[in-house]
């Protein structure tokens, strides 16, 4: 399960309305993506939705529960940071074993969850290593890989390759999107990149200035884009 229902969701900074107002229904496995130009309020939604931010109006729903005065760890949400966010003194094991040490599961428990993991993302012969040790990939899927073991109803990305090279964003890309189709999980990935918008997306979400200018597949917002914003966004030919 993972629904996410977002109903005239909006958000103040002081002065600045940030997010006026949002409607959305992401479906439970649906591989959903937040585009625009930077500063649009792509964090800021997702981190509304994790729980992180506050909202100033509005409810969130999960499974047509509504969590909006939920905490983060109460929303059964995982956020997926970038590589960088690992700890560099601990093993890959350790590093993806942490959020159930935190949760005080039991050790053989852990162990099953982890060596699950790395088997998904590929870290089988990884796990004793330091992420200094790790090339860039392999390092954002042990990020991953945190995620996973808390057995999330979603998945939320925010950027999670843009530290990364032009070549192996492509790989992740594709990594990411075989993992999608292995756990048929929620996933709601953020990003100012089109390619990866269309290429990864089942529905985009193109947001400017805070307002959702159109919502569709990929191949619905190339052959009918809404407005010039939109169109221009994607690079569709109207
Ligand atoms: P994006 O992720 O699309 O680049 P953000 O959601 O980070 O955009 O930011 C949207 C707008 O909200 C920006 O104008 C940003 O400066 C502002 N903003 C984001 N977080 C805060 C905050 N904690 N306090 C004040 N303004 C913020
Ligand atoms: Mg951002």
């Amino acid at each position: 399960m993972g629904s996410i229902t977002l109903q005239k969701v909006s958000k103040v900074f002081g002065e600045a309305k940030v997010i006026p107002s949002i409607d959305l229904e992401i479906n439970d496995g649906e591989f959903v993506v937040f585009v625009g130009p930077s500063g649009c309020g792509k964090s800021t939604l997702l981190r509304l939705i994790a729980g992180l931010e506050d909202v100033s109006g509005g409810q969130i729903l999960i499974d047509g529960k509504d969590v909006t005065q939920a905490a983060p760890a109460e929303r059964g949400l995982a956020m997926v940071f970038q590589s960088y966010a690992l700890y560099p003194h601990m093993s890959v094991r350790n590093n993806i074993a942490f959020p159930l040490k935190m949760a005080k599961m039991e050790k053989s428990a852990i162990d099953k969850k982890v060596t699950d993991a790395a088997r998904v993302l590929n870290l089988t012969d990884y796990l004793e290593r330091r992420p200094s040790q790790l090339s860039g990939g392999q390092r954002q899927r042990v990020a991953i890989g945190r995620a996973i073991v808390r057995e999330p109803s979603a998945f939320l990305f925010d950027e999670p390759l843009s530290n990364l090279d032009a070549a192996l964003r492509g790989t992740m890309r594709l990594e990411i999107s075989d993992l999608h189709h292995q756990l048929k999980t929620t996933m709601v990935y953020v990003t100012h990149d089109q390619v990866e918008a269309m290429t990864m997306a089942d529905k985009i979400v193109v947001l400017n200035r805070g307002n959702i200018e159109q919502v569709g597949s990929p191949l619905e917002l190339y052959k009918s884009p809404r407005n010039l914003f939109v169109a221009g966004f994607i690079g569709s030919p109207h």
